[in-house]
């Protein structure tokens, strides 16, 4: 049984050197909002399957070919031979600011339906991570994602991951609000609580007492760079960002998920929990690309080294 399932649509990323209207080079690599979260945890050392489906085509066999690498268990992915694997591309408008664009409508990775999904719960895992994403792609992608909630053998964790070329607000509350019950991590930026909150919350205090108040263990808010805080019903723990030079900021709430669940799985406690989802954030934020960058255990204090340091 793995520690980690996992669940979503990965696609081709395609990362431009300049805006894409100049022309330039594209770099080809690998993109999801679960598989970011999967590696992540695989390089922390945990076991992690990842369930999604694939195009019978090279961006399908590049995603499978880079999980595996990456050490995430793809035994139960699917290769559907009738759509192709979507595209993300990246584009660095200016300076931090990254212009994301999809080519994902009719892809293989939102035909995923519950029964792809049968065996891998049958088989178990610690910790269910779902994302607002996959929900957002499509009935079959939104069911299998309700199926995961409601058959998860032990923890469910969801990130909200409000995206709003996917879907309308009032589609996102429609189809999460309902799992809300069923959450044991929850995890949102401070913007997003609203949707997932009972109609009528106001600000953030409120949101995160409803949810609480509605079974959610952990209320996990990101707050960018301003950092992060945990509720949970007796307190809560926050922690400022860890200050890095920022090159590139798209995945920061997947490291940052994936270095709070590293800690949940250690059994550390809520404080040290938050410090390694800090720390897993600001190694997003300081490397191109979305995952790419994330640190292995072993190089969780790299940040603590003076700018500059050569590694010898
Ligand atoms: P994305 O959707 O792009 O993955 P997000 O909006 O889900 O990001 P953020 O709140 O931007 O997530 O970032 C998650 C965490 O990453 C923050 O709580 C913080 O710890 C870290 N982080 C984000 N931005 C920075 C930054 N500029 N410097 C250092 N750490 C950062």
């Amino acid at each position: 049984m793995p520690d980690v399932l996992t669940l979503g649509e990965a696609m081709a990323a395609m990362r431009a050197d300049r805006p894409l209207l100049l022309g330039g080079n594209l770099a080809l690599s690998v993109a999801g909002a679960e598989t970011n979260v999967a590696i992540g945890l695989a390089r922390f050392g945990h076991s992690v399957r990842w369930v999604g489906v694939n195009g019978e085509d090279e961006f399908g066999r590049l995603v499978l070919r880079t999980l595996r690498a990456e050490g995430v268990d793809v035994s139960h992915a699917v290769v559907d031979p009738a759509a192709p694997t979507g595209l993300v591309v990246f584009e660095p408008r200016v300076a931090d600011l990254t212009r994301v664009s999809y080519y994902r409508a009719g892809s293989a990775g939102s035909r995923l339906v519950p029964g792809h999904l049968s065996a891998a719960l049958a088989e178990g895992a610690r910790i269910v991570h779902l994302s607002g994403v996959t929900a957002a792609l499509g009935p079959g992608p939104r069911a299998a994602v309700e199926a995961a909630a409601h058959a998860a053998p032990g923890l469910v964790s969801l990130d909200v991951n409000y995206r709003a070329k996917l879907w309308s607000p009032q589609e996102a509350s429609a189809a999460l609000r309902p799992l809300v019950p069923l959450v044991d991590i929850l995890v949102a930026s401070d913007d997003e609580l609203a949707l997932v909150a009972p109609p009528g919350a106001g600000g953030e205090a409120e949101c995160v007492e409803a949810l609480l108040a509605q079974g959610v263990g952990e209320v996990v808010v990101k707050r960018g760079a301003a950092g992060a805080e945990v509720f949970t019903g007796s307190r809560s723990v926050a922690r400022p960002a860890v200050r890095v030079p920022v090159r590139d900021t798209v995945g920061a709430g997947d490291a940052f998920v994936a270095g709070y669940l590293s800690g949940l799985l250690d059994g550390l406690p809520v404080e040290e929990r938050l410090d390694r989802a800090v720390v897993t954030g600001a190694f997003a934020v300081a490397a191109t690309g979305d995952w790419e960058g994330l640190p292995f255990r072993d190089e969780l204090a790299l940040l603590d080294a003076a700018p500059g340091t050569a590694l010898r």
